[in-house]
């Protein structure tokens, strides 16, 4: 099926570039998003992330740095051209989210979160929806008819992994959900294989196995000082790291005719 193409400031995610977003789970302040961006940016990475309302499951674990996060984010962004992503849990985070952060990113825990779905609906800004680690392809894809169906057609999809009987990982990245997606629905899709297997030795082999099935991109979780993370420091590659992957991804993009996506003309003069 012929994927849809969004436009994110020059980037397009659907086309046959490859599209890397990379940076740390969570904002933790700016320094350290400084060289985060900085060094994603070196690497090839499209644009930037960073969490600053974080989703945890303790409610003692760090909850991210809220708006002066995003704050940072977005200045992180522009100082290195980086269009921004981040995770908007509720509603009423949106107003101060739309002047700072390019793509609103819905969080696994928040698929079926009817409302806030269709208040994302109402906008004209890019969705990125993480596929909730207990939902079905079909669940997943009804979610995103909620914010397709209520006028808002900018909608990325996201597969991060689900929850199934094995325990040796995080989660079980389902790379056919991906395949699957690519032949029936219209939606660009991503991986996500930080959050998939939580764990930094795999995302390189599970990132060239998304781009050879047919994937339009991908989350990754990069971080200055990984054993220093506030937030996923496990699953989080070290600059040098993401470098390497930055390498190994155009052979595997060639042979399925596609190529690693590269800035616009116009970010590089930013
Ligand atoms: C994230 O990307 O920061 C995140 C919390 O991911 P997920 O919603 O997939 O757990
Ligand atoms: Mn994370």
């Amino acid at each position: 099926m012929e994927t849809s193409r969004i436009a994110v400031k020059g980037i397009e995610f659907g086309g046959p570039g490859f599209v890397v977003i990379a940076g740390p789970c969570a904002v933790e302040g700016a320094e350290q998003m400084e060289l985060a961006a900085s060094a994603v940016r070196r690497a090839g990475a499209l644009m930037l992330r960073g969490g600053a309302f974080k989703p945890r499951t303790s409610p003692y674990a760090f909850q991210g740095m809220g708006e002066p996060g995003i704050r940072i984010l977005s200045e992180a962004g522009r100082r290195h051209g980086l269009p921004v992503i981040a995770e908007v849990m509720d509603a009423s985070q949106i107003p101060g989210m739309l002047e700072r952060v390019d793509v609103l990113q819905v969080g696994a825990r928040n698929m079926q979160n009817f409302s806030l779905l269709r208040a994302l609906a109402r906008l004209r800004r890019p969705v990125l929806l993480k596929r909730g680690f207990c939902s079905t392809v079909r669940e997943w894809f009804l979610a995103a008819e909620y914010l397709l169906d209520g006028g808002n057609e900018q909608v990325i999809l996201c597969e991060r992994g689900i929850r199934t009987f094995e325990t040796a990982l995080r989660n079980t990245l389902d790379l056919s959900a991906v395949a699957y997606a690519k032949l029936h629905n219209r939606l660009p899709v991503i991986v996500d294989p930080s959050h998939a297997t939580g764990n930094r030795d795999l995302v390189i082999p599970m990132s060239l196995a998304a781009a050879a099935c047919g994937a339009d991109g991908l989350l990754l979780e990069v971080h200055p000082d990984p054993d220093r993370a506030l937030c996923d420091g496990p699953q989080a590659l070290a600059p040098d790291e993401f470098q390497t992957l930055m390498e190994k991804l155009p052979k595997v993009l060639e042979s399925v005719g596609r190529f690693l996506g590269a800035p616009s003309l116009s970010r590089a003069s930013v």
